[in-house]
Formats: structure tokens, C-alpha cells, sequence
């Protein structure tokens, strides 16, 4: 099978998993519990925190474990506006742009449901881009926080997060990315960056699923979204994922390191993805950034077809993707994703995504690009739109 579904997950990677091990077997101590097996478990855990700090340019003190990028996204979203509301009563607006993630967008929509605010939405440009001049006119006196994704899940457009946040910042305003898909790919220094909060995900890198992580700049205050016994300085509360806090510093240490070689051969492979498919498959289109995109995405609009019966017929032919974003597929409405592009809906419903991660080979992708064309081929031939 060749797998190009790695924006939806990645398999555990075998240096990741032996790094697990001992914390899922005999060192299987509650960080919190007062005896050796705990105290190994909270040395473990401050290992991994310390090593993931490394990597992210931060203090071990600003990271918060969560289980996972949802949950780093809704303790971002929810927690640091609701923080600044209790701090502030006019701060009831926040902004987000009109490409995020569900687990930014719904975090934002469920504080307009029940805590007053007002949602901003920043709009893309027709290659899913927020630009700065987009950004400022929505910037004011109650924005409490601006949350824009580093780069697409979708169409893996890559954001000017730099210009974006130094925006906000310069107005008091804290700045979240959601960098779930970026790790691995895109530098991650949150000074360099210039964020305030950043979360990352570890299934998407080679850890398992259920572990992530937020980073919290140090002054920025954030209001729990789980309440309970205090954990992770009383910002996360329930027994930590060791194994999988273990789990994730290794995979994102790893990543990283290799992140300029993988992202410059990848993109690379991808370039020729791209070429093979715009040439072979008759009207074609790619959608999201030309050449601000991640390296690990292709994504195309095939009209004529439905992007279901694309991936059914790559499947058939043992060629693995996704017709959108896992979370949206089974749904018949289009991506909000691709109509906040602009994409026209009855185009947006024939899109198919193709993701990799840093195993991905030329030959694997040039016997992709071949299904593709013949999948797309046959599936118009049919007329099954
Ligand atoms: N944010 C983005 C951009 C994602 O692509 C995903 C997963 O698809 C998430 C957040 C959610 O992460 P998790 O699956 O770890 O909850």
C-alpha cells in the first residue's frame, strides 16, 4: 500500500516506542505519587518537558501536556480568553481565520454560545492565506485573542505567522498558532515565531495518538478547561501521559532535527507530485499557496468527479488519501475550507488530498500520480459525480 494520508496520522516510529516502553511497563509510576516508581515517573515527565522546551526555544515551565492537538487547541482558545474576560469583562471578542481547524473554530463558537463573545473571522486569500492588512482592521480594544493555524491541514498553506502575531502583539493582543501540522516541517522557535501559544500533536509526527502539548508564554494567563487535582501548574488537571509526553519530546526532537533536509527533499518529491498530476490528469487544480505550502501536501480538485469516488478508486488501485480532512470526511457538505478559498462547492466536493511523511519516495509518488490519473480517468468515464 503506499499511505499519502500522514496529515491524518503516522504510524509510531520504532525509536518513540522503545523511549515509551519502560514507562508503559515497569516504570509505571503516577508522576504525582510520593515514592521512587512516582519520583522516576516525574523525572521521566520533566525529561520530556525540558527536551520538547529545547526544541520549541521556551521554558520547560510554558509547556502544558494535553491529550493531544484538539485539547491543546480548546485550553488555547478557551482557556487564555476566558482568562483575559475574568481579568477584563470588555474583552468579548476574539479572532480566528476562516481556515482553522474544528478544534480552533468550535472552540471559538463555544465561547460566542456561552460566555458572550463575539467571533472575528479573518478571510484567506485565494490561496488560503491571511494577510496582515486582513488581519489589523479586526484587531481592537476587547480582542482578547487571535488564533491562526500555522499551516493547513487541507491544502497546507503555510501562514506568515511572524508578521501576523508581531500584529497582535503590538496591540497587547495574545497570539496562538495551531502548529499541528507544521511540526516537522516548519521551523518551531516561538520566539522566532513570536507566539504566544502554539500547539502541537503527537500522532502526526511519529508518537502516538492521545499526547500533545501546548506552549504558554509565560505571562500570558490561561484558565483551565479541565478542572481536578492541579496538575501541570493547575493549568491541566488529570494523571499526566507519561509514556506518551515520553513519546511525543522524542518524535518532535527527531523531527526537527532532520526538519531543513526533510522539508527541502520532500518538497522537492512534492514539486514532481504536483507536475505529474497537473499534467496527467486533464483540468486539474491545486489548490491552496503555489509555493507557501507545507511539503508533506498536495491537494487537488478534480471536476468532473466526486473526490469519494477518486479516493474509492485509489484504493482499489492501493494508493491511500484522503478526500479532505479526516475530521470533515462522511459529510456531503463541502469543505469550509476550500469555499472560504473561493472554490466554487460543486468544485470543493471533488477534492483529494495527498499527504506524506519523511519515508515518502519518488517511485512510491510517481506510481501515485499514475493511479491518480487513471482513477480520475475512469471515475469520469463513469459519470459518477
Ligand atoms: N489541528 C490541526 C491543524 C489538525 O490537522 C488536527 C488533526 O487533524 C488537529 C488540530 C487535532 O489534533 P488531534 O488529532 O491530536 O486532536
Amino acid at each position: 500500500m503506499i499511505f499519502l494520508d500522514a496529515a491524518a496520522t503516522t504510524p509510531v516510529r520504532r525509536e518513540v516506542l522503545e523511549a515509551m516502553w519502560p514507562y508503559l511497563t515497569g516504570d509505571f509510576g503516577n508522576p504525582s505519587s510520593h515514592h521512587s516508581l512516582g519520583e522516576s515517573a516525574a523525572a521521566a515527565l520533566a525529561g520530556a518537558r525540558a527536551s520538547l522546551a529545547a526544541v520549541l526555544g521556551c521554558r520547560p515551565g510554558e509547556l502544558v501536556f494535553t491529550s493531544g492537538g484538539t485539547e491543546a487547541d480548546n485550553l488555547a482558545v478557551k482557556g487564555i480568553a476566558l482568562a483575559r474576560q475574568a481579568a477584563d469583562p470588555a474583552m468579548n471578542r476574539v479572532v480566528i481565520s476562516a481556515v482553522e481547524h474544528p478544534a480552533v473554530e468550535e472552540s471559538a463558537r463555544y465561547l460566542e454560545r456561552f460566555h458572550g463573545f463575539s467571533v472575528d473571522v479573518v478571510p484567506v486569500d485565494a490561496n488560503g492565506q491571511v494577510t496582515p492588512e486582513a488581519l489589523l482592521p479586526l484587531l481592537g480594544p476587547e480582542t482578547a485573542l487571535v488564533s491562526i493555524m500555522y499551516a493547513n491541514n487541507e491544502v497546507g498553506t503555510v501562514q506568515p505567522i511572524p508578521a501576523l502575531a508581531e500584529l497582535a502583539r503590538g496591540q497587547g493582543i495574545p497570539f496562538h498558532t495551531d502548529a499541528v501540522q507544521a511540526a516537522g516541517w516548519l521551523p518551531l522557535d516561538t520566539a522566532a515565531l513570536g507566539v504566544d501559544a502554539l500547539s502541537i500533536s503527537g500522532h502526526k509526527l511519529g508518537a502516538p495518538k492521545g499526547c500533545g502539548v501546548l506552549y504558554v508564554r509565560g505571562r500570558v494567563r490561561v484558565e483551565p478547561v479541565l478542572h481536578g487535582g492541579g496538575q501541570e501548574r493547575g493549568r491541566r488537571s488529570g494523571t499526566e501521559n507519561v509514556a506518551g509526553a515520553v513519546g511525543l519530546s522524542t518524535a518532535l526532537a527527531l523531527v526537527q532535527a532532520a526538519q531543513r533536509e526533510q522539508a527541502g527533499r520532500v518538497s522537492r518529491l512534492r514539486d514532481v507530485f504536483i507536475d505529474a498530476v497537473l499534467t496527467g490528469v486533464p483540468e486539474a487544480i491545486l489548490t491552496g499557496h503555489p509555493t507557501d505550502r507545507l511539503p508533506s501536501v498536495a491537494s487537488f480538485c478534480f471536476p468532473g468527479t466526486s473526490g469519494e469516488s477518486v479516493l474509492l478508486e485509489l484504493e482499489r488501485q492501493d494508493v491511500v488519501c484522503s478526500s479532505g480532512s479526516a475530521c470533515a470526511a462522511g459529510s456531503d457538505e463541502p469543505s469550509t475550507v476550500l469555499t472560504a478559498l473561493g472554490i466554487p462547492r460543486e468544485v470543493a466536493q471533488t477534492a483529494v488530498r495527498f499527504s506524506f511523511d519523511a519515508a515518502v519516495t519518488g517511485e512510491d509518488l510517481d506510481t501515485a500520480a499514475k493511479a491518480v490519473s487513471a482513477a480520475v480517468a475512469g471515475v469520469r468515464s463513469l459519470g459518477t459525480s
